[in-house]
């Protein structure tokens, strides 16, 4: 296969990968009967939302959105008139005058709830916050002050944001592409796009220094059909026509707009231009693969990392553990646990607050970090719950290590008026010792450190392969 052939399936296989990340919502049976309804229904649409939906150059609605709503139309046996418009903004004012009874594809919000009543999902994907490459990791939005968030006008996501993140400066323009570029030519600092609006943006117009740099839990698009108040009939006939997609008609759309296309027949009378554009081809997919690259492992520290507290989740900690087994049965060392949990923390949220139990949670992570000595890995476990992954260590070593971590949390200042304790199981893995027992053997001595009346270590027995 020519070199070039395969640098173009690697980027088709990293777009696939990007839009893996888009959920689809739950399917019904692709039997819903078809409904007659005399007439045309009017609808208005973003004319510059590639690749969801466009008006293009000849006045069509073209875009995964307008395949799904001309599929949705079809099964509702329902005919459609575009109301073209000049941008999102005209289409809002378009559908508040009554001049469209519907839009074609967005989140519900409560402003839009004020004059639209809304379909089931018709597609369901991420939105991210992109910024330039140097900016760094972004795990909370709560956390930036003068930084400027840009965002095309009239989308649920300002709305949200607004409410949620007073503290971001939101400048507002025309279209999803000037927010790209003014965040690419440093006008603006990010932005909080779409998943696959943002993967087929930057690939299509050569954004390659901006990255994918972090996800707002809640921040998903549910991306929907709205119909004016006044006619939840009509919206109700829709429904049924977005209950029939099946998730195959849904992903064969998304992979018709966003896919990469393949050159697969070659005519020879232009073979001197083509070469001139493989060229081309080769160089530009160099290049996006390798930012490419960097973007998924990105997504991928942030699927293996918990956002509170930076430590590793336990989905990271999986793939850990089969090293650190591997090495321990290698090199025939012992291997250790620590499994560390926050005493009547529930008192601490109820007294004073969760966003002070979260502040509570990243200290203590922090605290853990400080303690733990450089082969050993502090894992998020759960809730108010860590545990440490403790190389070439004894059940002694492991015990003076989880003591000094008690210590160091027992007398760290929190600001709370009353110290944090907490309560410690250790379990060791010796050699021979069958691995799973490990885990319940560290939960069960750290339940009797808490019957035994909390702040406190208890070691753990393993028990043998037979
Ligand atoms: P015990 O000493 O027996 O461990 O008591 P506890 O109160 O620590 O344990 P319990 O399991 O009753 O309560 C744990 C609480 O931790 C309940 C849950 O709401 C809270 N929690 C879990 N995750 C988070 C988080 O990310 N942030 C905050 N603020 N609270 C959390
Ligand atoms: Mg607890
Ligand atoms: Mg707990």
């Amino acid at each position: 296969m020519a070199k070039w052939v395969r640098s173009w399936l690697a980027v088709a296989g990293l777009i696939w990968v990007a839009l893996g990340w888009a959920q689809l919502p739950p399917q019904a049976s692709a039997s819903t009967p078809q409904v007659h309804v005399p007439g045309e229904v009017t609808f208005c649409v973003d004319p510059d939302w590639p690749p969801f939906e466009q008006i293009d150059a000849q006045g069509q609605h073209v875009g995964i959105a307008a395949d799904l709503l001309k599929l949705v139309a079809h099964r509702s046996g329902m005919n459609l008139q575009l109301v073209p418009t000049q941008n999102w903004d005209d289409s809002i004012a378009a559908s508040q005058a009554g001049r469209c009874q519907v839009l074609s594809f967005l989140n519900q919000s409560p402003k839009r709830d004020a004059w639209l009543v809304f379909t089931d999902p018709v597609l369901v994907d991420e939105n991210v916050v992109i910024t330039r490459e140097e900016h760094p990791f972004v795990p909370d939005l709560a956390g930036l002050s003068n930084e400027i968030l840009v965002l095309p006008k009239g989308t649920s996501v300002e709305e949200r944001l607004r409410r949620d993140f007073p503290n971001l400066k939101i400048v507002l323009v025309d279209s999803e592409a000037q927010a790209f570029k003014m965040v690419s030519e440093r006008q603006a600092d990010l932005t909080m796009r779409s998943l696959i609006v943002a993967a087929d943006t930057i690939k299509r117009q050569g954004w390659f220094n901006l990255k994918i740099a972090g996800q707002v839990p809640g921040y998903g698009n549910r991306l929907r059909i709205g119909v004016l108040k006044s006619q939840a009939a009509l919206r109700d006939r829709l429904n049924q026509g977005v209950a029939s997609i099946s998730a195959i008609e849904r992903q064969k759309i998304i992979d018709q707009h966003v896919a990469i296309q393949m050159v697969t027949a070659v005519d020879y009378t232009l073979i001197g231009w083509l070469a001139a554009m493989l060229a081309a081809v080769l160089l530009t997919s160099v290049y996006w693969i390798s930012r490419l690259r960097r973007v998924n492992a990105q997504l991928k520290v942030l699927s293996t990392h918990d956002a509170l507290t930076g430590l590793r989740n336990r989905s990271g900690f999986d793939a850990l553990y089969e090293n650190e087994l591997e090495r321990s049965r290698r090199q025939q060392q012992a291997l250790s646990v620590v499994l560390l949990d926050i005493d009547f923390f529930k008192r601490i949220n109820d007294g004073h607050g969760h966003p002070v139990g979260d502040r509570v949670l990243q200290e203590v992570a922090y605290l853990l970090k400080q303690g733990a000595r450089t082969i050993d890995h502090v894992i998020r476990w759960g809730g108010e719950e860590f545990l440490l992954l403790c190389p070439s260590t004894s059940t002694e070593q492991a015990q003076a290590l989880a003591e000094r971590m008690l210590q160091a949390t027992r007398q760290h200042d929190f600001g709370l008026g009353q110290p944090v304790t907490l309560s410690a199981g250790v379990a060791t893995l010796e050699l021979h010792d069958a691995p799973g027992q490990m885990f319940e053997a560290v939960d069960a001595a750290l339940y009797q450190a808490k019957t035994q009346g909390r702040n406190r270590v208890v070691l753990a027995q393993v028990a043998k392969d037979a």
